[in-house]
Protein backbone atom coordinates (compact mmCIF):
# COMPACT_ATOMS: atom_id res chain seq x y z
CA UNK A 1 0.00 0.00 0.00
CA UNK A 2 1.45 3.32 -0.84
CA UNK A 3 0.64 6.68 -0.16
CA UNK A 4 0.88 8.20 -3.28
CA UNK A 5 -2.17 10.14 -4.12
CA UNK A 6 -5.23 8.70 -6.62
CA UNK A 7 -8.00 10.08 -8.44
CA UNK A 8 -10.97 9.04 -9.75
CA UNK A 9 -11.79 10.51 -13.56
CA UNK A 10 -14.55 10.17 -15.91
CA UNK A 11 -13.54 9.65 -19.04
CA UNK A 12 -15.02 8.68 -22.50
CA UNK A 13 -13.88 6.09 -24.90
CA UNK A 14 -13.98 7.56 -28.29
CA UNK A 15 -12.92 3.75 -30.29
CA UNK A 16 -16.12 2.85 -31.34
CA UNK A 17 -19.27 4.65 -31.41
CA UNK A 18 -20.92 3.49 -28.32
CA UNK A 19 -18.84 6.06 -26.68
CA UNK A 20 -18.89 3.64 -23.42
CA UNK A 21 -18.31 6.85 -19.66
CA UNK A 22 -15.81 4.98 -17.83
CA UNK A 23 -14.84 5.34 -14.73
CA UNK A 24 -10.50 5.20 -14.04
CA UNK A 25 -8.54 5.35 -11.13
CA UNK A 26 -5.20 6.76 -11.73
CA UNK A 27 -1.85 7.08 -9.69
CA UNK A 28 -0.45 10.31 -9.60
CA UNK A 29 3.24 9.78 -8.63
CA UNK A 30 4.75 13.60 -9.02
CA UNK A 31 4.51 14.03 -12.77
CA UNK A 32 4.04 10.06 -13.87
CA UNK A 33 0.42 8.52 -13.86
CA UNK A 34 -0.93 5.30 -13.59
CA UNK A 35 -3.98 3.86 -14.12
CA UNK A 36 -5.06 1.40 -11.11
CA UNK A 37 -8.53 0.70 -12.47
CA UNK A 38 -10.88 1.43 -15.40
CA UNK A 39 -14.60 0.52 -14.68
CA UNK A 40 -17.95 0.22 -16.81
CA UNK A 41 -15.74 -0.03 -20.32
CA UNK A 42 -18.58 -1.96 -22.91
CA UNK A 43 -15.27 -4.24 -24.45
CA UNK A 44 -11.50 -4.68 -23.51
CA UNK A 45 -10.64 -1.69 -25.95
CA UNK A 46 -11.80 0.40 -23.48
CA UNK A 47 -9.15 -0.22 -20.93
CA UNK A 48 -6.48 -0.07 -23.56
CA UNK A 49 -7.34 3.22 -24.27
CA UNK A 50 -7.65 4.39 -20.98
CA UNK A 51 -4.15 3.34 -20.69
CA UNK A 52 -2.92 5.22 -23.79
CA UNK A 53 -4.79 8.13 -23.02
CA UNK A 54 -3.36 8.31 -19.25
CA UNK A 55 0.21 7.70 -20.19
CA UNK A 56 0.58 8.64 -23.86
CA UNK A 57 -2.58 10.87 -25.47
CA UNK A 58 -2.47 10.42 -29.22
CA UNK A 59 -4.72 12.14 -31.82
CA UNK A 60 -5.32 12.02 -35.49
CA UNK A 61 -5.28 16.00 -36.51
CA UNK A 62 -7.63 16.39 -39.41
CA UNK A 63 -7.59 20.62 -40.75
CA UNK A 64 -7.48 22.74 -43.77
CA UNK A 65 -4.38 24.59 -45.20
CA UNK A 66 -4.80 27.08 -47.72
CA UNK A 67 -4.10 26.43 -51.60
CA UNK A 68 -3.27 29.59 -54.19
CA UNK A 69 -4.67 29.38 -57.65
CA UNK A 70 -6.89 26.62 -56.92
CA UNK A 71 -10.41 26.34 -57.66
CA UNK A 72 -11.22 26.08 -53.82
CA UNK A 73 -9.36 28.22 -51.26
CA UNK A 74 -8.77 25.29 -48.86
CA UNK A 75 -8.06 21.67 -49.33
CA UNK A 76 -8.85 18.94 -46.34
CA UNK A 77 -5.70 17.67 -45.01
CA UNK A 78 -4.68 14.63 -41.82
CA UNK A 79 -2.14 13.57 -40.27
CA UNK A 80 -1.03 9.59 -41.59
CA UNK A 81 -0.84 8.50 -38.05
CA UNK A 82 -1.78 9.64 -34.66
CA UNK A 83 0.45 12.75 -33.04
CA UNK A 84 0.95 13.34 -29.53
CA UNK A 85 -1.69 15.20 -28.02
CA UNK A 86 0.64 18.24 -26.76
CA UNK A 87 1.34 18.46 -30.41
CA UNK A 88 -1.59 19.36 -31.64
CA UNK A 89 -1.70 23.17 -31.15
CA UNK A 90 1.62 23.67 -32.25
CA UNK A 91 0.94 21.03 -35.71
CA UNK A 92 -1.98 24.04 -36.27
CA UNK A 93 0.00 26.70 -35.96
CA UNK A 94 1.96 25.15 -39.18
CA UNK A 95 -0.63 24.05 -41.11
CA UNK A 96 -2.26 27.30 -40.78
CA UNK A 97 0.83 29.20 -42.32
CA UNK A 98 0.66 27.18 -45.28
CA UNK A 99 -0.06 27.69 -48.54
CA UNK A 100 -0.22 24.86 -50.91
CA UNK A 101 -0.07 25.81 -55.06
CA UNK A 102 -2.95 24.27 -57.32
CA UNK A 103 -3.79 21.61 -58.82
CA UNK A 104 -3.66 19.22 -55.29
CA UNK A 105 -4.21 16.04 -55.44
CA UNK A 106 -6.15 13.53 -53.33
CA UNK A 107 -2.97 11.52 -50.98
CA UNK A 108 -0.35 14.33 -51.76
CA UNK A 109 2.23 14.85 -49.28
CA UNK A 110 1.92 18.53 -47.72
CA UNK A 111 4.46 17.89 -45.12
CA UNK A 112 6.72 14.77 -44.85
CA UNK A 113 7.18 14.79 -40.86
CA UNK A 114 5.58 16.92 -38.86
CA UNK A 115 7.14 18.58 -35.65
CA UNK A 116 9.80 15.69 -35.79
CA UNK A 117 7.13 12.76 -35.57
CA UNK A 118 8.00 11.18 -38.36
CA UNK A 119 4.02 11.24 -39.34
CA UNK A 120 3.44 13.33 -42.54
CA UNK A 121 0.36 15.17 -43.38
CA UNK A 122 -1.50 14.64 -46.54
CA UNK A 123 -4.53 15.91 -48.82
CA UNK A 124 -7.64 14.38 -48.56
CA UNK A 125 -8.96 15.95 -51.62
CA UNK A 126 -8.22 16.87 -55.20
CA UNK A 127 -8.07 20.81 -55.95
CA UNK A 128 -8.22 21.82 -59.16
CA UNK A 129 -6.17 24.78 -60.67
CA UNK A 130 -8.23 27.69 -61.97
S1 LIG B 1 -15.13 0.44 -24.38
FE1 LIG B 1 -15.42 -0.85 -26.18
S2 LIG B 1 -17.64 -0.75 -26.55
FE2 LIG B 1 -17.13 1.00 -25.23
S3 LIG B 1 -16.74 2.72 -26.62
FE3 LIG B 1 -14.75 1.73 -26.18
S4 LIG B 1 -14.47 0.29 -27.87
FE4 LIG B 1 -16.64 0.84 -27.84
Amino acid sequence: MTDLPVTEEQMTCIICPMGCSMEVRIEHDGLEKRVLSVRDNGCPRGEQYAFKEVRHPTRTLTTTVAVKNGEAPLVPVKTSAEIPKQFLFSAMEILRRIVVDAPVSCGQIIIKDLLGTSVAVTACADVEKK
